[in-house]
């Protein structure tokens, strides 16, 4: 099977409904890419996905089962500031009751108690997340190896001056092996909060770490429909992408 195939003939298992949040702003370095796996991926496993987009201002679907934020440049988080203050209640409701997310760089930030950026203007979070954000004269850049408990090595690219620190109410998502991760003292990477994965890992972040798009995937059809029964999907592009990533000095 390709890539690009379906699901053959079968009758779809059920629907699955993915909401990036932002991508206008909120969507570099390859961020978009996470859609597009949970995209296929679903179609694997037997599912229908279906892509949903919120930007600034639109009316918020119904029935979201997966959300995705990306991240962006400050002057974006700046742009997307008041609108995402005005769902805070919607999303932190959402995420309390297990909705699967996945929150990377700016969007990760905004989900914490605030970004203060470098250049001055502190941009406030949702809160949904313990941590807190501090932006510094020192841009983190590169590849980066994180070891976790739950997905295994998590391989990916940050780029990011902003520096996190988590709160007891969150767990990190791992330790770094290679690369600096929530910031440059404490070796941690990413948070865990219920059913959100939060990183700093672009590049996409999904294409090389299909175990967890599969969390998102498998908790999404828990909730919906019960239980989850996997497909079969084609890993030989993750396994080269990881091979790859792998590869790289830093
Ligand atoms: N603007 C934020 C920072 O520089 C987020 C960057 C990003 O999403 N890559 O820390």
């Amino acid at each position: 099977m390709t890539p690009d195939s379906g699901t053959g003939t079968s009758a779809s298992k059920g629907t699955i409904r993915v909401l990036q949040l932002y991508p206008r702003e909120m969507n570099i370095y390859g961020d978009w890419g996470n859609a597009l796996v949970l995209q296929q991926r679903l179609k694997w496993h037997g599912y229908t996905p279906e892509l949903l987009e919120y930007n600034v201002g639109d009316e918020f679907p119904e029935g979201v089962d997966i959300i995705l934020g990306g991240g962006g440049q400050d002057s974006g988080q700046l742009v997307i500031q008041d609108d995402l203050q005005s769902r805070a209640s919607l999303l932190k409701g959402m995420a309390e009751d297990g909705t699967p997310m996945l929150l990377i760089c700016g969007l990760y930030q905004l989900f914490g108690r605030f970004f203060k950026t470098r250049s001055g203007p502190v941009i406030p979070g949702i809160g949904v997340l313990d941590v807190e954000t501090h932006g510094t004269d020192e841009r983190l850049i590169g590849n980066v190896k994180v070891t976790t408990a739950e997905f295994g090595e998590v391989l990916g690219y940050e780029n990011h001056s902003g520096q996190t620190t988590l709160g007891p109410g969150v767990a990190p998502l791992g330790t770094v092996a290679k690369g600096t991760g929530n910031n440059s003292s404490d070796g941690q990477e990413g948070a865990r909060y219920r059913n959100i994965v939060a990183s700093y890992l672009h590049g996409s972040l999904l294409p090389k770490n299909p175990a967890i798009a599969d969390f998102l995937i498998r908790t999404a059809v828990e909730r919906k429909y019960g239980t989850f029964t996997p497909g079969e999907p084609d890993d030989r592009y993750a396994v080269l992408a990881r091979e790859h990533a792998a590869r790289r000095p830093r």
